[in-house]
């Protein structure tokens, strides 16, 4: 390996558009696989089950989902990848490869650059109607749609889901980042984001 590897290609600081954010500590050349997404697998039960006393307000979890099956929780076990920012228009994309999720450059990166990419959260029914505010971006592209949901804008409802979508708040709503593998596009039967929190010691499995 050479020197060059094991100089760091981020670094964690406070970010304008939300908490702390990753920051490109070098030049990153587009293609770049930068990091890791680490943290504690879960199933999505599990995942759900932790967090069904948040808040719906709070987006704030670490969670990504990998594939139906699977979420990770970088709460427990991750690493600086967990700061980066939800961006419309991101350097950067995650892939999914062998149920394992990577961040990469997808374009030139320049030293002190904010990383992000994007992290189409799912819509589902049970979404409480402020989900857009609860989920606004302020990523500051032009291409900003507003929101870290994908699609922009709430699917027409039907007759059946607007009713319930008045009767009560779901509690177990907790936003989950979408891998953006081509493959699936928007599927979850329970929101899930990644968001802010705290660090602790590795654990895989
Ligand atoms: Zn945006």
């Amino acid at each position: 390996m050479s020197t060059a590897r094991t100089l760091p290609w981020i670094r964690v600081r406070n970010s304008k558009i939300h908490g702390k954010g990753v920051f490109a500590a070098r030049f990153i050349p587009k293609g770049t696989r930068i990091s890791e997404y680490e943290g504690e697998r879960l199933s999505h039960a599990e995942a759900d089950t932790r967090y069904a006393d948040n808040p719906i307000e709070d987006n704030h979890t670490f969670l990504f989902i990998v594939d139906r099956k699977t979420v990770i929780d970088a709460t427990t076990g991750g690493n600086d990848s967990r700061f980066i920012n939800h961006s419309c228009d991101g350097n950067c994309e995650s892939v999914v490869e062998d149920r394992r999720v990577f961040v990469e450059a997808v374009r030139d990166i320049q030293k002190g650059d904010e990383l992000g990419y994007d992290y189409e959260i799912g819509r589902d029914k049970d979404d409480p109607p402020n989900v857009d505010e609860i989920f606004a971006c302020h990523c500051g592209s032009p291409k900003c749609r507003g929101t870290m949901l994908w699609p922009a804008k709430r699917p027409k409802p039907r007759a059946k889901a607007k009713a319930k979508a008045k009767t009560k708040l779901k509690a177990k709503t907790k936003p989950k980042t979408k891998p953006k593998t081509k493959a699936k596009p928007k599927t979850k039967s329970t929101p899930k984001t990644k968001a802010k929190t705290k660090a602790a010691p590795a654990r895989r499995r």
